[in-house]
């Protein structure tokens, strides 16, 4: 068994080892580490300060009995510690990061650059609105390119994600039918089968009741089956467009009319807006609110690198529905709307305490304005062709879910592993050994053993090959009958294969030092 330093285990022994032991649990680069606490000595710090003189103790009572326990460690130490931890994690500046419904592009360090200029990094939400008038133009600016890019009238800055954004868009929704006297009768959201999880979940925060529609043979929306699922009591429909599977609802126009015909809204789930930025304008197929998942289709860092931000664009029905506060430009420059007196009254208050991720919009300005209108486009339109290479590719060996070409992403089930004993878990631990983050697994749901696939445009053709040259080796394997293989990966992790659900439903999140140092600080 290998132990860190403090004895507990750090990976599992097994009977297919295949790695030889050394003495320090180290391999190489990759570097054993062991808790914060752990490191150091208690008494540690990383400066030495003489103790002051003649400041007699003022605390009375209040003065410390015992250890505060902060992990010591010298500067440098400090600093190996988080090096350490970081190279422990895949990330987009590692390799390609091939997570379906994410958007995991590259970053542009023109962003970060821009994001910390003391002007967008240094100001705070309250100072007075004359003092920040070039960070209201920025917001200004984005609301502009956002409105002008869905060829929607009004655009909500603040939903701090794609999920707050469809909070956003379900409230305006709610906030509508209230003013038409109809939030009692209208309590039913339509959504399909294949949506992803925050759109139901969205639709029951607000108090409606989901509905699911089921898809067709092709993968998109049952229209029938919808037609069928309309009536006065439906609020509004909820729809993905290009859908979770990767694939474009091409009977948009028809679904919008009759949800409007129905007497409901339509609610367009944005997050795969980066397949169609600067080929189709939402606002022309009929949608009356969208977010945008500025961390995905615009590039900024997100999952573990950062927060998101989803702004969303409203209706001329539901603009006047829109959430405080937000930017106009008056004669004397910039001001923001923050109470509802301000306008109309209509808006259906404050998602949140300021005014959005001011350091998200900055980088999606920033991308915006790098790639323009056309270079925009353009990175729609390399997403798709990326996706489609890597399906056509990879189609030789595995099987994907629908056919015909995809839009940004490409879907595979678990067919081409029948009989192989291997199944899509195993396949996807098993990349981990080819150095390659998984795609996204079981997702959507209505998909057996779903593998989705999102290259996005920022991978080169090398690239993508040596990613499919990777799955096409490993697909061929397990239908070899290397199945043992795929059972034991990952075998080149650091801790091999996790137990995920016992992780994620019994997490040890509390550190309690060895039942001798708790009894030593206690005596002193
Ligand atoms: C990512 C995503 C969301 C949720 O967005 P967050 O920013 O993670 O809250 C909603 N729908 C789809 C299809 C997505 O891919």
């Amino acid at each position: 068994m290998y132990m860190n330093n403090q004895g507990r285990p750090t990976r599992p022994e097994t009977d297919d080892m295949t790695h030889s032991e050394t003495c320090t649990g180290n391999r190489a680069l990759q570097i054993e580490e062991s808790l914060i606490f752990e490191g150091g000595d208690m008494d540690g710090t990383g400066v030495d300060l003489p103790k002051p003189k003649g400041s007699g103790n003022r605390l009375g009572g209040l003065e410390r009995q015992s250890n505060i326990n902060l992990p010591g460690l010298a500067e440098p130490e400090a600093m190996r510690h988080f090096v350490r931890l970081s190279q422990k994690n895949y990330a987009i500046d590692m390799g390609p990061f091939p997570l379906g419904s994410c958007t995991m592009k590259h970053n542009p360090r023109l962003n970060e650059k821009m994001a910390r200029l003391p002007g967008f990094g240094d100001i705070h939400p309250l100072q007075p609105v004359s003092t920040v008038q070039g960070a209201l133009e920025l917001i200004y600016t984005l609301a502009t390119w956002l409105k002008e890019l869905t060829g929607m009238p009004a655009v909500a800055m603040s939903p701090k994600a794609g999920a707050h954004g469809e909070l956003c868009g379900m409230m305006a929704i709610k906030a509508a039918l209230e003013a038409r006297g109809e939030a009692d009768t209208r309590i039913r959201v339509l959504a399909p089968e294949s949506a992803h999880g925050t759109n139901p979940a969205t639709a029951a925060q607000c108090g409606f009741k989901v509905d699911s529609i089921p898809a067709d043979a092709t993968g998109r929306v049952d229209l029938d089956a919808f037609r069928e699922k309309l009536g006065p009591d439906v609020a509004g429909i909820m729809v993905t467009n290009p859908n979770t599977c990767g694939l474009f609802e091409r009977d948009i126009r028809a679904i919008a009319d009759a949800v409007h015909e129905a007497g409901g809204y339509f609610y367009c789930d944005g997050a795969n807006f980066n397949a169609i930025t600067g080929k189709v304008r939402p606002g022309d197929l009929g949608i009356d609110a969208m977010h945008i998942n500025l961390h995905k289709t615009f590039s900024t860092p997100h999952g573990g690198g950062g927060p998101g931000s989803g702004p969303t664009v409203l209706s001329e029905a539901l603009a006047p529905f829109a959430p405080i506060p937000y930017v106009v430009s008056g004669k004397d420059g910039f001001e923001l709307v923050e109470k509802r007196t301000q306008d109309e009254g209509q808006s259906f208050g404050r998602m949140t305490a300021f005014h959005g991720q001011m350091g998200m919009f900055v980088r999606a300005l920033s991308y915006m304005l790098s790639h323009g209108g056309d270079g925009l486009r353009q990175a729609a339109e390399d997403a798709v062709l990326n996706a489609n290479y890597v399906l056509a590719r990879l189609k030789t060996e595995m099987t994907p879910a629908f056919e015909g070409t995809c839009m940004h992403e490409a879907l595979f089930d678990d067919r081409f592993l029948a009989d192989t004993g291997v199944d899509t878990l195993d396949f996807a631990k098993a990349m981990i050994d080819e150095g390659y983050h998984p795609m996204t697994m079981y997702f959507p749901l209505v998909v057996h053993g779903a593998m989705l696939i999102e290259p996005t445009e920022s991978e080169s053709k090398q690239e993508l090959d040596r990613f499919c040259d990777a799955l096409l080796s490993l697909a061929k394997e397990a239908k070899a009958g290397k199945t043992s293989k795929f059972k034991a990966a990952p075998v080149h992790a650091p801790r091999r294969r996790l137990d995920e659900t016992g992780a994620a439903r019994k997490p040890v999140l509390r550190w309690t030092p060895p039942a001798g140092d708790a009894a030593s600080l206690a005596a002193e």
